[in-house]
């Protein structure tokens, strides 16, 4: 901490407060909020208050400050962290990985493209071209994936709903020659219904907006958002996103990555034949349904290069295999219902006790979703929380309506709740067992796989599958979560992980305003205080200044015998710059703080050769 800023700005590294305690915590992380200083050490982990406006810390002259510095000789900020992963790596050729938490709108996903942009400029100082197509292959694919993944929530204009990790691959001269991107749990129910004030994925509103005349006209699709019944929720919402600007940057985006153009016109065809599918109508003959509007089911044939009256089949009927035979089965209003929106729709625990709570076998809330989801359209999502209470109502994490009827929130029968490490969180049962269910019929994946479109075919391979292969019990949106997350847990663990700790400081994206409660509740649940003391604990030495002066003052010109320096603390900072160990103390306001053993060793020799 060689450069410390003045403490104008309050401490740059909580490793320095006078005592670790939640006041001083706070009090801290409220000034540096205030003075714009975002960013706060514990150690060699960040932590990040959301600014809510453009802060002027991200251009070329604030990455060559950081790089190749040690971590504490510049201010905090998330570059300090980047070049250190990347360091580490490069010197040990280890895998690291920066690992970015918080709630939603707390600036994770900022946080991630800064930290990707730093590693981009920072990496292939020969330019080589191979290189550069690489960087801009992983830069460029923010834009995609947020268009197809990110949505207007009321907690964040730019939600990512999905949870991602990115590799990038580095050579042994430490320039980046390939990535990889997993993406986990996207919430594809937002596609058919969003919550009042919410929107669906950008890129519905992107083309809409964005598309040419022409494109639109071929897409058989207008303007008008309100003309959509999947998106008319949200259609009249102002978002601080520019959709029509946003679809030419994603368009772009695409080519980049190296979407063909073919491949790019059919991303088009899926959103609109998405938008004309939410329009689909079934009407009820007898106890047949029936696809009111016809000209639609043209549109959507013709859209995913299929045949009109294949898609009336795959949506009025359902193949199903009995015993050796194949029939065809009518659907009810309501499966057919259910079918066309299946169709249409492209956190970690770390407490035993809930991990147990969720996804115990035959008894926990996996299971006893993914038994609901057998049945389709019998078991409903009322059912279900009847399941759960029966199963788990004594369970100490667990509350419903029916054991704690005084509580407020939960206004209807249709909520839960869970104790979570992080505090209680009311879960409503509307949608769950469609989220989790998630599965499409095999006749629409057929579907598709006989388009004569080779880009839909490609993508939808298990189409292939006669009836009689495809698995009774597909695995559900939960299951197929965990067994991602533990795969994920397992990977990170062989990584040297470096963190980033996102705070939002209020709930109106104000820059102005620090919401004690708020930010107080987040320092809790992520554990900053533990954090600081675990890190205190790693310097081998702290002493006061007049108690170090007086044991090593011999050992430099400036402060033997006696120092003319304003106080004992510049005497000291003017002994160990001396020495050069100024790389590795830090200066709290009353005492000394050494990091490494080594420096006291080596203090203690020089005083002995005095
Ligand atoms: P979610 O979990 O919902 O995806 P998130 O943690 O990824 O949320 P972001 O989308 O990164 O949150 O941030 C929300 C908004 O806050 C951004 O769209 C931006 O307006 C603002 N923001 C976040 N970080 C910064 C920053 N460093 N500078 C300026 N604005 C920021
Ligand atoms: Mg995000």
């Amino acid at each position: 901490m060689a450069e410390q800023e003045s403490l104008e700005f309050g401490k740059a590294d909580f490793v320095l407060m006078d005592t670790v305690s939640m006041p001083e915590f706070m009090a801290n992380l409220r000034l540096r909020f205030e003075k714009g200083r975002i960013y706060t050490f514990i150690g060699e982990v960040v932590v990040s208050v959301n600014p809510y406006k453009l802060l002027n810390i991200y251009g070329r002259d604030t990455i060559e400050q950081y790089k190749g510095r040690e971590l504490y000789e510049r201010p905090p900020h998330l570059f300090a962290i980047a070049d250190a992963a990347y360091k580490a790596m490069k010197r040990r050729s280890k895998d690291t990985c920066i690992v970015i938490s918080g709630e939603s709108g707390a600036g994770k996903t900022e946080a991630s493209k800064y930290i990707m942009q730093y590693i981009a400029a920072i990496t292939n100082p020969s330019q080589r071209a191979e290189i550069e197509r690489v960087k801009n292959m992983l830069l460029k694919s923010n834009c995609v994936l947020e268009a197809f993944g990110n949505a207007k929530t009321n907690r964040n204009d730019n939600s990512s709903r999905f949870g991602k990790y990115m590799d990038i691959n580095f050579d042994f001269k430490g320039d980046p020659i390939g990535g990889h991107i997993n993406n986990y749990l996207l919430e594809k129910s937002r596609v058919i219904v969003q919550q009042p004030g919410e929107r669906s994925f950008h890129s519905f509103y992107q083309l809409l907006q964005g598309g040419s005349e022409q494109m639109l006209r071929s897409l058989h699709l207008q303007k008008s958002l309100s003309s959509y019944s999947y998106i008319h929720v949200g259609a009249q919402l102002k978002s601080s996103i520019n959709d029509a600007a946003e679809f030419k940057v994603v368009a772009d985006a695409m080519k980049v990555i190296g979407f063909q153009p073919e491949e790019i016109q059919t991303v088009y065809k899926i959103l609109g034949a998405i938008l004309h599918l939410g329009n689909l109508k079934f009407v009820v003959d007898g106890d047949t349904p029936l696809i009111e509007n016809g000209r639609l089911v043209s549109i959507i044939a013709e859209l995913l290069s299929t045949k009109t009256d294949m898609v009336e089949k795959a949506l009025l009927y359902r193949t199903v295999a009995t015993g050796r035979d194949v029939i065809d089965k009518q659907h009810t209003e309501q499966e057919a219902s259910y079918g066309r929106d299946a169709f249409a729709k492209i956190d970690y625990f770390n407490n035993q006790l809930i991990v147990d709570l969720v996804e115990q076998q035959h008894k926990g809330i996996i299971a006893i979703l993914d038994d609901a989801c057998m049945n389709v359209g019998k078991v409903t999502d009322e059912m279900f929380l009847e399941a759960l209470n029966r199963k788990l109502g004594k369970h100490a994490h667990f509350s419903s309506r029916k054991l704690c009827a005084s509580d407020k929130i939960l206004e209807f029968d249709r909520d839960f709740r869970i104790r979570h490490y992080a505090g209680d969180v009311v879960y409503s049962v509307i949608g769950f067992i469609d989220k989790n269910r998630d599965t499409l019929f095999q006749d629409f994946k057929r579907l598709m796989y006989n388009s004569s479109n080779p880009v839909l075919k490609n993508m939808w391979p298990e189409g292939k599958l006669s009836i009689t292969e495809v698995t009774k019990r597909p695995l559900t949106a939960a299951t197929l979560f965990k067994n991602s997350m533990i795969a994920l847990v397992d990977n990170l663990a062989s990584k040297e992980p470096y963190y980033v700790r996102c705070i939002k400081p209020n709930d109106k994206k104000s820059p102005q305003i620090f919401d004690d409660e708020r930010c107080r509740h987040q320092v809790e649940y992520l554990g900053l205080l533990e954090n600081v003391r675990v890190r205190r604990a790693g310097f081998a030495f702290r002493q006061t200044y007049e108690k170090f002066l007086h044991r090593y003052k011999m050992i430099s010109e400036f402060t033997w015998p006696n120092h003319d320096l304003p106080s004992d603390k510049e005497a000291v900072k003017k002994l160990i710059k001396h020495c050069g160990f100024q790389d590795d103390v830090a200066y709290g306001k009353t005492k000394i703080f050494i990091r490494t053993p080594q420096t006291l060793f080596t203090l203690e020799e020089l005083r002995a050769q005095m």
